[in-house]
């Protein structure tokens, strides 16, 4: 079965976001996704690393984001990674409406969890989160081109 990956690290700015976004729609597209998945992807992992950036690393600049992006057969599984903070309980953190922060609207995990098949998120505190997305695909996501 074919394969691909690809692991971004960047700096924990918000002008990664943006990056990490241009990676997920051009993988996308290489894979001839309908550009509707394409947007939710683009959402699912801006909604991943922004809170990475925001909530892991309470916007400290100088830490590191991980993006790894796994294509096997049919399945795309999006891991973005942070040892930031952690979440001190992540079934009330992934419950709609809910933020620590009341100046948000606490949907970030709403949209990973509608736009994305799998959503798993593993949190120690003082030592990061992982939040793994898995979309599985009708079609040969690796094709011969
Ligand atoms: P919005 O995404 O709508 O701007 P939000 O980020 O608060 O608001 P969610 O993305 O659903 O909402 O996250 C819910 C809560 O989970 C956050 O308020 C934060 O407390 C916690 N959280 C999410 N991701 C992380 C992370 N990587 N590290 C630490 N805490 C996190
Ligand atoms: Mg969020």
């Amino acid at each position: 079965m074919k394969s691909n990956q690809i692991n971004l690290t960047f700096s924990s700015i918000a002008e990664n976001v943006g990056i990490a976004r241009l990676l997920i729609a051009s993988v996308g597209a290489q894979l001839d996704l309908p550009l509707n998945d394409i947007e939710e992807l683009k959402v699912a992992v801006s909604e991943a690393v922004s809170n990475a950036i925001i909530h892991g690393y309470h916007n400290i600049p100088n830490n590191l984001v991980y993006l790894d992006l796994d294509i096997t057969g049919t399945t795309l599984r999006i891991v973005v990674k942070d040892r930031g903070c952690g979440i001190s309980d992540v079934e009330q953190a992934m419950q709609p409406a809910f933020s620590t922060d009341p100046e948000r609207m606490g949907l970030g995990f709403v949209f990973m969890q509608s736009f994305m098949d799998e959503l798993q998120v593993e949190s120690v505190l003082e030592e990061g989160t992982t939040v793994t997305m898995i979309k599985q695909f009708k079609q040969t996501p690796i094709s011969s081109h």
